[in-house]
């Protein structure tokens, strides 16, 4: 039965399999991210390169209109994408947006210095080609720096995902293990008084059938219902009539031995299967029952009695023929007054 134990344990299960799954997703994460900026480095690179070598031509008088334009457009294209990627560091954002604007303000130098190659204007292109080199420089720099803390970072949270794994793993099978147990319960057990159901008590029955039949051994079945109960719901309502349900199945669950099963039959009426006892013994526990009932204060209610049938397993039995035993048992002892138990072999 799942205990509030076992509730904890699932709970913390659950957050372990979530810590693991978002560690995971993190470490992908800075994979990911790892490798665009070194993309990045690695472009900076190229722009910067490219850049030096299209002042030096213009200073030497060859014209390179083309390799203007291409790095124009890769580092437009690379400045409008790779900002989004740098937006979570402002220091490279801001970089990265000055050294933009170092190269669009190049790029207009270097058209005045087209028209007027003055000493002047040469000054001008020189100082701000060192400027552009400068400030990548930073760029790159900045970059590495960023880059390797998120390397350190991706080193511990893989350690990390790596110890969780196998917590992982056995969170899944104590979440399984739960489901299961949970199933089985719903499966075999009464929601009203949590004892055993009907299901499991005929899957019970027909079990200790086959075994009373091969190994020769006594069992016997006692069928419980509670006398006028009908009374109880008419009287104090459904709920307490529920109530009554309750302190009946924990009161008989404690007065009977841990071999014997007890379970809900259906409304108000209940069974009991004694294992290694014949039916003089089984009755003379249905006796003991009765009587503890009929002593028993039952809260709000007061005082209830209940009838029992009592039968024994007999050769050739099947779980038919001894339920229709037990059921004339228990309809003799309503029969012949109630609060009463019957024997029918
Ligand atoms: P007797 O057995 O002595 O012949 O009389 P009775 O009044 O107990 O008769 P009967 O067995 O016909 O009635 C059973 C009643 O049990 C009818 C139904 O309203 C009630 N009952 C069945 N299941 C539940 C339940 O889960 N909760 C409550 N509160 N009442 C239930
Ligand atoms: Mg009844
Ligand atoms: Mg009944």
């Amino acid at each position: 039965m799942p205990t509030l134990k076992s509730s904890i344990l699932i709970i913390i299960s659950v957050c372990l399999l979530v810590l693991l799954i978002t560690g995971g997703f993190y470490t992908m994460y800075l994979t990911y991210t790892i490798k665009t900026d070194a993309e990045v480095i690695n472009k900076l690179g190229v722009i910067r390169g490219s850049v030096q070598r299209i002042v030096k031509l213009e200073l030497a008088g060859i014209e390179n209109q083309q390799g203007v334009d291409l790095i124009d457009k890769n580092f437009t294209e690379f400045h409008e994408n790779r900002v989004k990627v740098f937006d979570e560091n402002q220091e490279i954002h801001n970089s990265l947006n000055d050294l933009y604007h170092s190269w669009r303000q190049l790029k207009m130098v270097r058209e005045i210095y087209r028209d007027d190659p003055s000493p002047e204007n040469t000054n001008l292109l020189i100082g701000l080609s060192e400027e552009f080199w400068l400030k990548s420089n930073t760029l790159v720099y900045i970059s590495q720096l960023v880059s390797e803390k998120k390397v350190d970072k991706y080193e511990t949270s893989f350690f990390l995902f790596l110890i969780n794994l196998p917590i992982g793993v056995l969170s899944i099978f104590l979440i399984k293990r739960y489901v299961k147990d949970k199933l089985e319960h719903l499966v075999n057990y009464d929601p009203l008084t949590k004892i055993y159901n009907r299901r499991y008590f005929n899957e019970y029955l027909y079990n200790q059938i086959q075994k009373s039949e091969r190994y020769k051994r006594d069992m016997s079945f006692i069928f419980l219902d509670i006398d006028y109960f009908k009374k109880v719901n008419d009287n104090f309502g459904h709920d307490v009539g529920d109530s009554v349900l309750k302190e009946l199945s924990h009161l008989i669950q404690t007065n009977i031995r841990k071999s014997d099963l007890l379970a809900r039959l259906g409304g108000e009426e209940f069974g009991i299967l004694v294992a290694e006892n014949n039916v003089e013994k089984a009755y003379s526990l249905a006796e003991k029952l009765r009587k503890i009932v009929e002593a028993h204060d039952f809260r709000d209610v007061g005082k209830l009695t209940i009838s029992l049938g009592v039968t024994e397993y007999v050769p050739g039995d099947n779980v038919d023929t001894i339920y229709k035993r037990v059921d004339s048992a228990l309809y003799k002892a309503k029969n012949n007054g109630r609060n009463r138990s019957e024997i029918l072999v």
